[in-house]
């Protein structure tokens, strides 16, 4: 996985010129040259801290806007769920997806960023201000940065979730180096599955492609080149009933069971990386902004949605890189953005 370094470049133009004279006169009269504050209007929420709203949240919060985050179900993302990130640059070494986290939100504080917790329940994007409702805490801003990522599809054993950063892994280009000379499976049948098993047959000696189907979702281009990956053997139809060994930390076999025949057997692994899909997380969305058939915004000159003053960055808008580095960099130009935005509508 990746993650942004913290370049210390020339504060944004914006931000010297960044209101009114409204604003001008403001200080002049020795008061705030921001709205926020005065009557609780929020410039920008950020809403997700995973790499895109962290990112977002720094870029905001040196161009003074405060922005204020609001963390979501899952505070610090996907990154927060992996090990070792190595290909983030500016880590030679690589460093800890929590940690990579934890730094970039003690960064983002450093510029200002305030966070709240919670998930969001509710929005108005109706019309300015934007209302956000997390729980019982409602907030207003005049602009609105949607970083709330996508939750890779897990297949609900108890076994999975434990075992996830040990041995179980929902990203294969984050974590395919860590499985070097071992046999791993990648469970799904899509393109996603197939893409991940030609991927990871770059490090692994083995990769079983474990579908719980004989037919395949993946294109027959994708089916086709994993066959004939001499790495790769396919095992159907067949679902995953446990992956051990929890109480030893680390992925030893997966159960499968037949489901023509209804057999168990076990298939020694000792990495699984699950390539189900994932699912955006912008169930609250519906209806107020545009989503493709998946559910993932529609962003079009960066990072704006079909509402002005409403962005969108990393993989709530992304199905494609799905990577923190590119995560980073929307949440950037978000931010940059939203900042353009707020300059450009000082009384909003
Ligand atoms: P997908 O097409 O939705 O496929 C998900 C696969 O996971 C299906 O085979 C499905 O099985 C299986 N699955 C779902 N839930 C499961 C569960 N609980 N237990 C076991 N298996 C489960 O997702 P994707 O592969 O991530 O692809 C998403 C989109 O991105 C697609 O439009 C795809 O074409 C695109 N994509 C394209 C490329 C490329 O062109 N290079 C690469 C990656 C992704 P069933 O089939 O039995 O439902």
């Amino acid at each position: 996985m990746e993650r942004h370094d913290f370049i210390e470049a020339p504060a944004c133009a914006g931000v010297l010129n960044f209101r009114s004279s409204r604003a001008a006169s403001r200080r002049r009269a020795g008061e705030s040259n921001d709205r926020q504050g005065e009557d609780h209007l929020n410039n920008v929420i950020i809403i997700g801290s995973g790499c895109a709203g962290l990112t977002a949240a720094i870029y905001a919060g040196r161009a003074n806007l405060k922005p204020v985050v609001i963390d979501g179900f899952e505070p610090g993302g996907q990154l927060s769920l992996t090990t070792m990130v190595e290909n983030y640059p500016g880590f030679p070494d690589g460093i800890l997806g929590p940690d990579l986290i934890e730094n970039m939100r003690k960064q983002a504080q450093r510029f200002g960023a305030e966070f709240k917790s919670g998930a969001i329940t509710d929005v108005d994007l109706s019309k300015p201000p934007f209302k956000i409702t997390a729980g019982n805490d409602t907030y207003e801003s005049r602009a609105l940065i949607i970083a709330a990522g996508a939750t890779a599809r897990l297949m609900g054993l108890e076994s999975e979730r434990k075992l996830i950063g040990y041995g179980v892994s929902t990203c294969a280009t984050c974590d395919g180096y860590f499985f070097r000379g071992k046999d791993i499976a990648v469970v799904g049948g899509g393109d996603s599955a197939m893409e991940e098993a030609n991927f990871l047959s770059r490090f692994a000696s083995k990769v079983y492609l474990v579908h719980r189907r004989k037919e395949f979702r993946a294109s027959k281009i994708m089916v086709d080149r994993a066959r004939a990956n001499e790495k790769i053997q396919f095992v159907t139809p067949v679902v995953v009933e446990d992956i051990s060994d929890v109480t030893k930390g680390g992925v030893e076999d997966m159960t499968l069971r037949n489901t023509e025949t209804n057999q168990t057997s076990k298939l020694p692994v000792e990495g699984v990386f699950i390539a189900i899909g994932h699912v955006p997380n912008t169930k609250v969305f519906h209806g107020k902004l545009d989503m493709d058939e998946n559910g993932y915004l529609i962003t079009h000159h960066g990072s704006q949605t079909k509402v002005p003053g409403v962005f969108a960055a990393g993989d709530v808008q992304d199905h494609h890189y799905k990577q923190a580095v590119t995560a980073a960099g929307s949440g950037c130009m978000a931010a940059m953005d939203a900042e353009k935005f707020l300059e450009a509508h000082p009384d909003r």
